[in-house]
């Protein structure tokens, strides 16, 4: 059922997704999604303001041959001390390789071993951090976010389907029938709050500190 915008919206928008946020959670959904979805993504400042441009150390995955997925979810709900979810821990760490080749794909330049000795091919440079009993951090310098979200800014630009919305804050969702149809959301530089209306509506607005 269409909503009806009975406050002050002063411009209204149609997509098939709203993702809110442009992280690399939400950059990365735009990017996995159908291209035959228009997306509209919504970020509060710039898009290399956030957590994930400013990211530093690296990520961890399960990817030296003497680590296990068992290991790594060990490892995480120790760490975790009772805050973590199993299954969202044993979902992440199962999925932490898959998504270090995606952004692989993508063209994210990770630090490679410069060491190699024999002719096996990259191996990737993986660092320890505390609470980790293996080498799993995968990392591009020191300023792993900024590589990562670069390269899907620039891909996310680049796509024909994705629309992006800068220094716009949602301040409320538009729900009926039991369902999320839309935001409302606040234009920072004009000051009007707009009116956003998409089949699926997804947060991506970080802070998700519990697994
Ligand atoms: C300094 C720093 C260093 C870090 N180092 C590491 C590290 O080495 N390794 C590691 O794994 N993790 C690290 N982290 C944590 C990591 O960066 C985050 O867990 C991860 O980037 C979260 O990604 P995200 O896409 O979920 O959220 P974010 O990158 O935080 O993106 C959230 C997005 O939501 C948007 N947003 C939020 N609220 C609204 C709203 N109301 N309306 C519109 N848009 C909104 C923001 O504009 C932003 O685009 C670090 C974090 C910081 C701050």
């Amino acid at each position: 059922m269409p909503v009806t915008d009975n406050t002050s919206a002063s411009r209204q928008h149609q997509h098939d997704v709203l993702i809110i946020g442009s992280g690399a959670a939400g950059l990365s959904l735009a990017l996995h999604l159908p291209a035959h979805y228009r997306i509209a993504l919504i970020s509060k400042a710039d898009l290399k303001q956030g957590s994930t441009y400013w990211a530093q150390g690296g990520m961890a995955a399960v990817l030296h041959t003497r680590d296990t997925i068992d290991s790594h979810v060990e490892d995480t709900l120790n760490a975790g001390d009772g805050l973590c979810h199993r299954d969202a821990v044993e979902f992440t760490v199962r999925n932490s390789r898959r998504c270090v080749e995606w952004l692989v794909r993508q063209g994210v330049d990770f630090d490679l071993r410069e060491d190699r000795v024999d002719n096996s091919g990259p191996e990737f440079h993986l660092t320890m951090e505390g609470g980790h009993s293996h080498r799993r951090i995968i990392h591009a310098a020191d300023a792993t976010g900024r590589a990562i979200s670069e390269v899907l800014i620039e891909k996310a630009q680049a796509a024909e389907n994705i629309e992006i919305f800068t220094h716009r804050v949602a301040v409320d969702l538009i729900t009926a029938q039991g369902h999320c149809q839309g935001a409302y959301i606040l234009d920072r530089q004009t000051d009007h709050v707009e009116l956003f209306q998409a089949r699926a509506v997804v947060l991506a607005t970080g802070g998700a500190s519990k697994v």
